[in-house]
């Protein structure tokens, strides 16, 4: 059984996370101290660490940095602002994935599942199977890099399957089209950049869509950007 620290200084908040994953069978430790967490963080044994980012002690970013000197389990980062989620992502300190509160316990648990499969798989010994996302009749084989829309295989540019991918990996994340920019291409948007990342979502669109005016996988949130919804 996979053991979770969850360090989360809002008691209500950590119980209400830690009663959903035991409900999946994940043994659970609490600990709302950010001094406190960081030393069962680097002295216990855990599979993964969900870390708020704001806690008395110490705050997530130092915790965070200090846990990743040492240890490469899954790191789970929650912030009551968004501003914060761009500020860890620009800091590079090495967190596996971000979450914005308020969430559902459940996306939570997904999330939590996800990265610890694809943990194991990282460090497993044996054969190696492939990492495959499925989304209603979108699959994609992350390890052959290769998509397949109703079983039918589709071609992609390479940035077309890096957005796709990336925004199925992050099903119901909206995500601006800046932040995918950066992620995808590895820099800051500048200028037309971010006209870039339409184009690409229109053409993956082309490639996925039954009918591209009513898309079925990835919404466009007015004002905002993208998400894949499922
Ligand atoms: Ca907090």
């Amino acid at each position: 059984m996979s053991k979770i620290l969850l360090i989360e200084d809002e008691l209500a908040i950590a119980e209400l996370e830690r009663d959903y994953l035991e409900l999946s069978d994940f043994i659970v430790d609490i600990e709302t101290d950010g001094n406190l967490g960081l030393d069962k963080a680097l002295n216990k044994e855990y599979n993964l660490i969900i870390l708020d980012l704001m806690l008395p002690g110490m705050d997530g970013f130092e915790i965070c940095r200090l846990i990743r000197e040492v240890k490469n389990i899954p790191i789970i980062m929650v912030s009551a602002k968004k501003d914060d989620i761009d500020k860890i992502r620009g800091l590079g300190l090495g967190a596996d994935d971000y979450i914005t509160k308020p969430f559902s316990p459940s996306e939570l648990v997904a999330r939590v599942k996800a990265h610890l499969t694809r943990y194991e798989r990282l460090v497993g010994q044996g054969i190696k199977e492939n990492e495959i996302i499925e989304i209603r009749g979108i699959k994609i084989d992350k390890t052959a890099r290769r998509i397949f829309i109703n079983g039918e295989e589709r071609i992609f540019t390479t940035k077309e399957y890096d957005l796709l991918t990336y925004l199925a990996e992050h099903p119901n994340h909206v995500f601006t089209k800046e932040e995918l920019y950066q992620t995808i291409w590895g820099m800051p948007a500048i200028g037309d950049d971010c006209a870039t990342v339409t184009v690409h979502i229109k053409k993956i669109r082309e490639k996925i869509e039954e009918n591209t005016s009513k898309p079925q996988y990835i919404e466009t949130i007015w004002g905002v950007g993208y998400r894949f919804k499922v």
